[in-house]
């Protein structure tokens, strides 16, 4: 039986409103994209969704209490709630350097998880 599926194309400001035909898991068409990369992003989105994780971890002696990080790359969609399950039980040291490692390999998906900047120690 074919169906239909609906996706909004994130990789530009133009935000096309991609459909995407299918029958028993076979991409049968794509249409309403401006470019190809909506085709591509539809196919993703239809076989295997991902994201890029962002949130926020508390921070131990910084001049903020919360240190902005995310993911170096996708990982499924699937893992990003357990992802952020995850995230929320780490507390990290200032000072912080963004791009370093907060967490290697989060979930076993490959991928690490950096600081999105830096955060300076507070001074006493
Ligand atoms: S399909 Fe192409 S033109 Fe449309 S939003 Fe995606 S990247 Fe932009």
């Amino acid at each position: 039986m074919s169906a239909k599926h609906e996706y909004t194309c994130i990789n530009c400001p133009l935000s096309c409103s991609l459909e995407l035909a299918e029958e028993e898991g076979e991409v049968l068409d794509v249409q309403g994209q401006g470019c190809k990369v909506g085709e591509k992003y539809a196919m993703q989105e239809f076989t295997d969704p991902q994201r890029v994780v962002t949130t926020t971890v508390p921070v131990r002696g910084g001049t903020l209490p919360l240190l902005p990080v995310r993911s170096v790359r996708t990982i499924p969609k699937m893992m990003v709630l357990e992802a952020a399950r995850r995230l929320a039980s780490v507390v990290v040291e200032a000072p912080v350097k963004g791009g370093e490692v907060i967490v290697e390999d989060i979930l076993g998906t490959g991928v690490d998880v950096i600081a999105s900047r830096d955060l300076e120690e507070e001074k006493q």
